[in-house]
C-alpha cells in the first residue's frame, strides 16, 4: 500500500459530516484505515462523548499551552469555545496509508490550506438551510439558543465553499458516500485534484 491521504472536510454543524465519516470508515476498512484526527478543544462534552476520541476535553489555559509549544497544525475559535488540530499524528498516519480526515471548520481549514499543499479540501453543502436547521433539531444535541448561534455561522460559513477543491451536496447519505469515496480514490491513485 503506498503513502495516504490528508482530507480538510468542513461543512456546518449538523450537515451529516460525522456521519458520512463512519459511512467511510465502513466503506475502506480494514483494507485501509480511515484516521479521524482528535482536535482538542475547550467545549464542554456532549452526552455520549469520549475523552480522547471524539475530542480531547480541555481547559483554555491548557490549549493555549499547546498553541503557544507550536504543537497545533490549526487553531480557531467556534461558537465561544476554541478548536484546534494536533500536528504530531498527521505524517505517519498518511505514511502508514491512512486515509487522515480533519473535521474542521472554514478558517482552520484555510490554514490547512496554506500550510499544507498535499491536502485536499472537501466541503459538505446542506440540501438548503431549512433542511439543515432539522438535521441540528433533530440531533437533539444542542440549546436553542446554541442552534441559533450554529446557524448564524453556517450561513457564513456556506459562502466559503468555492474555496474548496471540492464541494459534496449531502441530500442523501447514499449520494454524499459515493461522492466522497470517488474524490478518495480518485486522489489516492495519485490524480491531480
Ligand atoms: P455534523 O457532524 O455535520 O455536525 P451529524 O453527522 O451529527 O452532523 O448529523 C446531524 C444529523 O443529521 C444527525 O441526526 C444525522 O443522523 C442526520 N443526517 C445526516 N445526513 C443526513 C441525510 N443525508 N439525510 C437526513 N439526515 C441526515
Ligand atoms: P462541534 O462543537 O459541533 O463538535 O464542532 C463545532 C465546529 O468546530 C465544527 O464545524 C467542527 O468541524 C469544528 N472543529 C472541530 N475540531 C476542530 C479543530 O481542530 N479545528 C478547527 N478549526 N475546527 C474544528
Amino acid at each position: 500500500m503506498g503513502k495516504g491521504l490528508l482530507i480538510v472536510m468542513s461543512g456546518p454543524s449538523g450537515v451529516g459530516k460525522g456521519t458520512i465519516l463512519e459511512l467511510l470508515r465502513a466503506h475502506y476498512e480494514p483494507e485501509r484505515k480511515v484516521f479521524l484526527s482528535v482536535s482538542a478543544t475547550t467545549r464542554g462534552m456532549r452526552p455520549g462523548e469520549i475523552d480522547g476520541y471524539h475530542y480531547h476535553f480541555i481547559d483554555r489555559e491548557h490549549f493555549v499551552e499547546l498553541r503557544d509549544r507550536g504543537e497545533l497544525l490549526e487553531y480557531a475559535e467556534y461558537a465561544g469555545n476554541m478548536y484546534g488540530t494536533p500536528a504530531s499524528p498527521i505524517d505517519s498516519h498518511i505514511a502508514n496509508g491512512d486515509i487522515v480526515v480533519l473535521d474542521i471548520e472554514t478558517r482552520g481549514a484555510f490554514q490547512v490550506m496554506e500550510k499544507r499543499d498535499d491536502a485536499v479540501s472537501v466541503f459538505i453543502m446542506p440540501p438548503d438551510m431549512d433542511e439543515l436547521e432539522r438535521r441540528l433539531r433533530g440531533r437533539g444535541t444542542e440549546t436553542e439558543e446554541q442552534i441559533q448561534r450554529r446557524m448564524a455561522i453556517s450561513r457564513s460559513e456556506c459562502g466559503h465553499a468555492e474555496k474548496y477543491d471540492y464541494i459534496i451536496y449531502n441530500d442523501t447519505l447514499d449520494n454524499a458516500v459515493e461522492a466522497f469515496c470517488k474524490i478518495i480514490d480518485t486522489n489516492l491513485n495519485g490524480d491531480v485534484k
